[in-house]
């Protein structure tokens, strides 16, 4: 368990979190709880971009140990995988779970379900933190189910891993209730963001919740033992044919967000689900790709993260149907 009480501990005390997860519900009336703003009740199941209604979708809750160090630690991350997504990306690699919402229907679950399988990562599994693995379209239920895990005894760090398609009007309502952002920054242009990920606004929505984000937690903070207690991980997936706006996107992380900021820097792409399609998308990275970016850190100074080497694309691939374990890789990060 983390050497900092989370921020939900002292929120829950006061009431302040009860607010909130009232508030949240009641904003699921005429959903804007992302970007999208359908505007549909999920209150009476209703659904949007992002075939969710009500009730939680936990499509996997597993020890993950395939994250960033800081995260996965010894233990594993507590990783808990939301079905569907609101965004739809032509190359996802969770798109058994994201993508096929009829399925993911018989997932559904109560948020008390939810604080129970949280309680089942800190007191089974002993992982170091509860990692909510796209969560932007769940964000009420998240907050939900924190409001029922603390007095069942739940202490650990929260994670918010995200696609960084969020409103900030929602991000500011998790304000001392997430200890990490684990935020991907995925395109520099709209166009592409456009055409492979159904998202026409990506990168001002993406850059202004990254901002936003960072104004919480700030530069990352480690316990003694190595371990992630507070702060932002900016990931980057690097995409074929500079199709991630790798350039762009650091330097305006560097200038605009901060240089000491923690960068996580992916190699992993992989064309799964429908990438064939798009001859762009349709292979690995090339070495000289993969240089390009570490060279951009380099000369950009980003000295605080990590690197993903080279040949990890294959080992991370999960599946899905194997419910308690997608994952089944030897990783480094
Ligand atoms: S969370 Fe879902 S329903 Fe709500 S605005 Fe986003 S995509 Fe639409």
């Amino acid at each position: 368990m983390g050497t900092v009480e989370p921020g939900y501990i002292a929120l829950y005390r006061s009431g302040e979190l009860e607010h909130r997860a009232r508030a949240f519900e009641a904003r699921l009336r005429s959903c804007r709880i992302c970007p999208r703003e359908c505007r549909v009740n999920r209150l009476k199941g209703k659904t949007g971009f992002c075939h969710s209604a009500y009730r939680p979708v936990v499509a996997s809750v597993c020890a993950h140990h395939g994250e960033e160090p800081v995260l996965s630690g010894t233990r594993g991350s507590g990783a808990v995988f939301f079905g569907n997504c609101n965004m739809s990306c032509v190359y996802c690699q969770n798109h058994q779970i994201s993508q096929d919402y009829k399925t993911q229907r018989c997932h559904e679950v109560d948020s008390h379900i939810l604080a129970e399988r949280m309680l089942y990562l800190q007191d089974e599994l002993k992982c170091h933190n509860i990692n909510f693995v796209s969560p932007s379209h769940f964000v009420p239920q998240l907050v939900q189910a924190v409001l029922a895990a603390v007095p069942m005894g739940f202490r650990l760090p929260l994670v918010y891993n995200t696609s960084s398609y969020d409103s900030v009007e929602t991000l500011r309502e998790l304000d001392g209730i997430i200890s990490i952002y684990l935020a991907d920054l995925r395109y520099a242009s709209n166009k592409w963001s456009r055409k492979f990920s159904r998202v026409s606004d990506y990168v001002e929505r993406s850059r202004a919740a990254i901002r936003e984000m960072y104004r919480q937690v700030g530069d990352l903070v480690l316990d003694e033992a190595g371990l992630a207690q507070r702060g932002l991980i900016v990931r980057h997936l690097i995409l074929p044919n500079g199709l991630a706006g790798s350039h762009d996107s650091f330097t305006w992380l560097v200038r605009e967000v901060s240089p000491t900021v923690t960068v996580s820097i992916m190699s992993q792409y992989f064309p799964t689900h429908r990438a064939h399609q798009f001859p762009l998308l349709a292979r690995k990275i090339l070495p000289a790709e993969y240089s390009e970016v570490t060279g951009l850190i380099d000369r950009l100074g980003i000295v605080n993260g990590w690197v993903q080497e080279i040949d990890a694309a294959e080992s991370y691939l999960p599946d899905f149907s194997r419910q308690d374990d997608p994952f089944s890789m030897g990783v480094s990060r």
